[in-house]
């Protein structure tokens, strides 16, 4: 189908309205405003910048534990505490040690477990007051859009195609099509989040991969009001062991959040060897602990969401720069996966990109090599000394929990470096095993109290699709997920997925077909990550559609 499009121009266009996009916004707003007012030219406008979310509102697709270092956000905005909605400062934090019945308390908490000066926040209330702030510095933020396609111009990006609105499932427009529209930009920013559908296409085509390819985690979180009483606000635990094993790497959250609400979670590493293993049914098995049971106990869930995080750090992070392009926050692997923060990284990475932006329209050149000032920023401030300290924290984690650990303390005595540096990764999906015949586990049903089965947790997702369009699941093969998928892995997209989107059906005296019931996306991106076959594209849905993460 050949369509018409609206063709509109900016100076900047940022795809992705988290907390590294709006802070690159912000801050570019905020340097175009200094400029002009005095004097300098060329002038600039903000109005000229272009931000881009896919989510109904800003914050609505935002996930995180969350803990968040208010370093970045401090320059950014210097007087925040008067406006941001923080929720509670850290006031006490523990790492704990599960069996199956007990927990143990370390005596002393380990460095990366401590959060003192942090504060306990909702990512996703946090990134709609910053958006507040974005829009009234003139920016123009445009919701329900997301990005479709790269513009490719030379050797680099010109500007994103953002997705046709009103095509029904078979593509064929419906009554109320609109064409996306075609957004041209002197500079296209990349902030999708964790594996940008965008990011991965022009990592590809552009060859960016560093070193290593990147390495992927699941968080699957809950938010829960408790009875009064179970949990301080500003209470932080970190939770080692049960059930995770020793041959996989995770762990656990319990923050404790204002009026009795408390973030619990499980962040599982997608590189783990069995096929079967279901991260969902992990973190509903772990809240059977007795420390959690004691703390949910009468409690009531809230909210339910699923993300995945880029673990893979330094030597993971690919290119971010290129003709008329960056990439920025966890679409550039800007998170330490030690101490699993990624949201300071996020902003300072979205506010030198603006700096290098800045610079690059005054003088009217917006080459790569104007844009390569962006890593040398990076590299000049705390961001590369943070990730530095941890370049090979998470591979040393691929072999399992006892290896990891025995690695990571020489990298402690050595800022870093360990016994080997660089230490090269292997994609997660790698790790699999055959399945050899094992046959499939029953899903996770869960007590409907304590416990949840996936479609309960997504109804509490607020999770909305239009059901009237093409999946944004693109599976390039189903052959094989019939034929050898089945027979070697046993189809893993049942299990990893957090939100049963995927469902071998066997019709009779036939091979088992992939239903996909795409309208309960959470846009995790697992599937696009921890494909065994790497044959799962995850592309935009409709704008507006997918998760309602309120107060998360
Ligand atoms: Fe996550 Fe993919 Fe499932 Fe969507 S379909 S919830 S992106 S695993």
């Amino acid at each position: 189908m050949t369509v018409q499009r609206e063709q509109l121009e900016a100076d900047v266009l940022i795809v992705g309205a988290g907390p590294a996009g709006l802070s690159c916004a912000l801050h570019l707003a905020n340097l175009i405003k200094k400029h002009n007012a005095s004097g300098a030219k060329p002038e600039l406008s903000t109005e000229n910048i272009y931000v881009l979310e896919k989510g109904r509102e800003i914050g609505a697709h935002q996930l995180s534990g969350a803990i968040m270092n208010p370093k970045a956000l401090a320059e950014l905005v210097p007087d925040f505490e008067k406006s941001a909605p923080l929720d509670t400062p850290v006031t006490d934090s523990a790492a704990l040690l599960f069996t199956r019945n007990s927990s143990f308390r370390f005596p002393i908490t380990p460095p990366p477990f401590q959060n003192k000066g942090n504060h306990v926040v909702s990512l996703s209330r946090i990134t709609k007051w910053l958006g507040g702030l974005v829009e009234a510095a003139g920016v123009n933020v445009f919701k329900e859009f997301g990005g479709a396609e790269l513009i490719y111009q030379g050797d680099g990006i010109a500007g994103v195609i953002t997705e046709d609105k009103g095509i029904d499932k078979n593509g064929k427009p419906k009554d109320n099509f609109t064409p996306g529209y075609e957004l041209r930009a002197k500079v296209t920013v990349l902030a999708e989040g964790t594996r940008g559908s965008l990011t991965k296409k022009l990592v590809a085509a552009k060859k960016l991969d560093n070193i290593n390819p990147q390495s992927y985690g699941i968080g699957i979180k809950e938010l829960w009001d408790v009875q009064p009483g179970r949990i301080q606000p500003g209470y932080v635990a970190h939770t080692l062991g049960w059930p995770v094993t020793t041959s996989m790497y995770g762990g656990g959250w319990i923050y404790g959040l204002s009026n009795n609400r408390v973030s619990i979670g499980l962040v599982i590493a997608l590189e783990y060897a069995d096929p079967h293993f279901d991260p969902h049914a992990a973190f509903q098995t772990w809240k059977m602990h007795p420390f959690l049971k004691k703390l949910l106990e009468g409690g009531k869930l809230v909210r339910y969401g699923a993300k995945s995080l880029p673990y893979g750090g330094w030597y993971a992070m690919p290119r971010t720069h290129v003709d008329g392009g960056l990439i920025i926050g966890d679409s550039g692997s800007f998170l330490d996966s030690q101490r699993l923060k990624g949201i300071h990284l996020a902003m300072k990475s979205g506010m030198l990109a603006a700096e290098t932006i800045f610079d690059a329209l005054k003088a009217g050149d917006t080459s790569s090599k104007t844009m390569s000032a962006f890593p040398t920023k990076v590299e000049q401030s705390y961001i590369k000394k943070e990730l530095w300290q941890v370049r090979n924290f998470h591979q040393s984690f691929q072999h399992g929990m006892l290896r990891g650990f025995f690695h990571t303390a020489f990298q402690q005595i050595t800022a870093g470096r360990g016994l080997i540096d660089p230490m090269r990764a292997h994609a997660g999906y790698e790790a699999y095993k055959k399945i050899n015949g094992s046959p499939a586990p029953e899903h996770f049903k869960g007590d409907g109290k304590l416990t949840f089965d996936r479609l309960t947790d997504v109804y509490h997702s607020g999770t909305r699709h239009e059901e009237d369009q093409p999946c944004h699941l693109h599976v390039s093969d189903f052959n094989i997920c019939s034929t050898k998928c089945v027979v070697e892995y046993g189809n893993p997209c049942q299990y990893f997925c957090p939100a049963a989107v995927y469902e071998m059906v066997k019709e009779s005296g036939g091979l088992p077909k992939l239903k996909i019931n795409a309208s309960n996306c959470v846009h995790c991106k697992t599937c696009d990550i921890a494909d065994p076959y790497q044959i799962i594209d995850w592309v935009v849905p409709e704008g507006g559609g997918g998760p309602n993460y309120e107060g998360m």
